[in-house]
């Protein structure tokens, strides 16, 4: 109650008082350009299909001997630390849902081709309804706008409620709890490359399961973005 009494608040106080940098709160819109420019980029070397730092090769360990991954590729254009982290936060915890547009936008120019379809990684309707939105959707539906890409919400859903997943958790615990949580539908995905959206990707267990969904429903492949890696 006090959450959605501050959130409530807030989203008045934003419409009386319009845009400040979420980062440095200084007037004129959600992200300043020296913030932006300041945001930690996920540069170095990177497995070419999941994004996790390597250090020689172009492929990390677990991509090499995983052949079920379900996803072409993984993007992100920063990593989960300082000002990307506080938008991540702020975006999904704060009620800024306005700061979708220029995270999806960020996110937009970091996407090298196009695809199909953006669509969303979904989230269970119990939490969508307790958050009132879904931060993936905010950023793929700016991203989709900003790259004359089309966007589809409700292409994926998620079927069964999953607890969060933890950073420390193993990798295969976290596969295991994410597989099966998600379906998506014939009708809006099948014949379509698909661009799948979230706010943060860590080990891609979460993406993985999503985009076997997808494939499942008969998108002709996956490839995914997030703002941030985490690691
Ligand atoms: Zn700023
Ligand atoms: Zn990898």
């Amino acid at each position: 109650m006090v959450n959605l009494l501050e959130r409530t608040s807030r989203a008045a106080l934003d419409l009386l008082f319009p845009a400040r940098c979420a980062l440095c709160r200084s007037a004129g819109s959600m992200l300043c350009n020296a913030c932006t420019d300041m945001l930690p980029i996920a540069d170095g070397a990177r497995c070419q299909r999941c994004w996790t730092p390597v250090t020689r090769r172009s492929v990390c360990v677990y991509c090499r001997v995983d052949n079920e991954i379900a996803y072409t590729t993984i993007r992100a254009p920063f990593i989960l630390e300082e000002g990307a982290r506080t938008l991540v936060h702020a975006l999904k915890y704060e009620g800024m849902s306005a700061l979708g547009e220029p995270m999806g936008a960020l996110m937009a120019a970091s996407v090298g081709t196009s695809a199909d379809l953006v669509v969303p990684v979904p989230l269970h309707r119990g939490r969508q309804r307790s958050r009132g939105y879904n931060q993936a959707a905010m950023l793929g539906r700016h991203l989709a706008l900003a790259a004359g890409l089309a966007f589809d919400a409700r292409a994926a859903t998620r079927i069964r409620a999953t607890k969060p997943l933890a950073r420390t958790m193993h990798r295969d615990e976290r596969h295991d709890i994410v597989a099966g949580a998600f379906a998506a539908t014939s009708a809006r995905v099948e014949g379509r490359s698909i661009l799948l959206v979230d706010d943060v990707v860590t080990t891609g267990a979460t993406l993985g399961a999503c985009a076997t969904a997808l494939l499942h429903a008969g998108a002709t492949s996956v490839r995914c973005v997030t703002f941030a890696r985490a690691g």
